[in-house]
């Protein structure tokens, strides 16, 4: 039998803020192909929020498949970014989300900041 399930994990960002990161095997992702989706509540781990994952073939499809969840009750912000801020370090090429990293640009691996790299 095929394990269709989504990998989830939990954590705290360095900030503090809860992070959860989902990994989707082969299996799950054709799971979600066939139109079923994949769902989790949060709750039971202490983050508020409950998820729901699902595959569609477009957005117009995807959009249709939000209605169950929401009604016609949600705001299509396609055009908003909401990616993770990140920074790449141009000697090592590690990437890292830690705030202090990105505002500092600093490389935790390196030990260094950018502009003391000789490049
Ligand atoms: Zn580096």
């Amino acid at each position: 039998m095929t394990d269709n399930r989504i990998l989830f994990a939990i954590a705290k960002t360095f900030e503090g803020a809860p992070i959860v990161v989902l990994g989707i095997p082969e299996a799950a992702w054709e799971y979600m192909r066939q139109g079923q989706t994949h769902q989790f509540d949060l709750r039971k781990a202490g983050v508020p929020v409950q998820l729901v994952v699902f595959g569609a073939p477009d957005h117009a499809a995807a959009m249709e498949m939000l209605k169950p969840f929401t009604g016609d009750h949600f705001i299509d912000a396609r055009d908003l970014h909401f990616g993770m801020d990140r920074i790449t370090c141009p000697k090592c090429g590690m990437t890292s989300f830690a705030r202090g990293d990105i505002e500092n640009k600093y490389c935790g691996n390196c030990h260094q900041f950018h502009a003391d790299m000789e490049l």
